[in-house]
């Protein structure tokens, strides 16, 4: 087996995203020695220019819930654990109803948030006014949750360099990860700057997970959507929560700085491999109609950029987190919806696998949809 760099890691992290960097930073403050390989920088992908909307209101599973939970504490309690600056907010949010149909799935969504532990309550349009006065006059019902808030995206790489350093990982951005060989020393991970050697191997690739389990003839059914952003320009308040719609359409919050960022899973153009991603312009419009339809105020904004970002899907809106299947030392993690809310949370569960604890929580089994090819 090749010696890399004269180093055997106790463990190689394979992407630099947020659940990357989470996992490398607790495997290493729980002792080992740990390299994080990123092919760009720090998370710049899907962790770096996601819409930072920590929420309790919005799971596709009900058993997300109570990740999220905790996974809200670690944003609140970030400047002790991760480093400040992060612009972390909880200014409550509302999930609003248009119509008689979209109300009735409102309360029936609140019933189940609240079963499963988010504090979550429908409010009437006197209440959501309330809390929200900017409300456009066509919402007709609304839940609101105290606990939504948001974290800025765009700073999160940083924040977590810094932390990485301090815990002596070995950084290593603009490493392309190409192929990983498996001996009986641990792994030989070939990179576009060499080979790095490493008792374990942990993939955090987000979209592009399915091409690393490729590396060990294992298939894993990850595809992505091309989601659209917008930012306004600089405005007086025009509102203070975070909003959204009860069929996920709407993602709205006017940040610190006085920027509104609209989005909500709109789609774009483009793929994980091939680039040539494209804004959908009737897209951006229906965005920002919803948006404006919300909060009429807006109709005053003027988007000064569109940007898109690519989310990893998994074929039960589950994450995955845990050891590949038949691979001695070999993980994977990836959560898709809400992995920016959750994935600092998740990265600590799968390092305390790794380092031997029993998880806090249990992990997401990948072997029920990682198979071999
Ligand atoms: C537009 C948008 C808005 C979103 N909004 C929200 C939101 O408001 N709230 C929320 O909770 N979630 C949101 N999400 C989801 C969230 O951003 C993602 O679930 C999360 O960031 C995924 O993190 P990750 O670390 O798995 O993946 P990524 O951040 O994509 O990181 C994977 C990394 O792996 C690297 N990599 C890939 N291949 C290689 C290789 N061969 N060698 C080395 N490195 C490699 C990539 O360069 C990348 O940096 C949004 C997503 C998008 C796209």
């Amino acid at each position: 087996m090749a010696q890399g760099f004269g180093v055997t890691y106790d463990a190689a992290v394979i992407g630099g995203g947020v659940l990357g960097c989470a996992t490398a930073l607790h495997l290493a403050r729980g002792g080992m020695r740990v390299a994080l390989l990123e092919r760009g920088g720090l998370c710049t992908q899907a962790s770096g220019v996601n819409a930072g909307t920590l929420s309790m209101h919005h799971f596709r599973r009900l058993e997300l819930v109570p990740y999220a939970l905790r996974a809200w504490e670690m944003w609140k309690t970030a400047s002790e654990w991760l480093g400040g600056g992060l612009e972390f907010g909880a200014q409550g949010g509302l999930v609003l109803a248009f119509n008689a149909r979209e109300a009735e799935l409102v309360k029936d969504k609140a019933v189940e948030l609240k079963a499963a532990g988010s504090p979550v309550e429908v409010v009437d349009t006197a209440q959501a006014r309330r809390i929200e006065p900017g409300l456009g006059p066509g919402v007709v019902l609304a839940s609101h949750c105290p606990m939504d808030g948001h974290a800025n995206a765009s700073l999160i790489g940083r924040v977590f360099r810094a932390a990485l350093m301090a815990a002596s990982v070995d950084v290593r951005q603009g490493r392309e990860v190409t192929a990983l060989e498996h001996g009986s020393g641990g792994f030989e991970v070939r990179t576009t700057e060499g080979v790095v050697v490493a008792r374990r191997v942990v993939l955090a690739g987000g979209v592009w997970l399915g091409r690393m389990a490729d590396w060990f003839g294992l298939h894993a059914p990850v595809s992505y959507r091309v989601q659209q952003m917008a930012v306004s320009e600089r405005m007086a308040p025009v509102m203070r929560t975070i909003l959204g719609n009860v069929n996920g359409r709407l993602s709205l919050k006017q940040v610190d700085n006085g920027t509104v960022l609209i989005g909500g899973g709109w789609i774009g153009k483009g793929d994980p491999d091939h680039g040539g991603n494209e804004v959908i312009s009737t897209s951006l419009v229906g965005n920002i109609r919803l948006a404006r339809y919300s909060i009429p105020a807006l109709a005053r904004a003027r988007v000064v950029r569109v940007w898109l970002g690519l989310r990893d899907v998994y074929p039960d809106d589950r994450p995955i987190i845990g050891p590949l299947p038949g691979i001695d030392d070999a993980y994977i993690i990836g959560c898709g919806i809400s992995g920016f809310t959750i994935g600092p949370y998740l990265g600590k569960l799968l390092a305390q696998r790794i380092l031997g604890q029993e998880p806090e929580m249990a992990l997401f089994d990948p072997t029920r949809v990682v198979t071999a090819r």
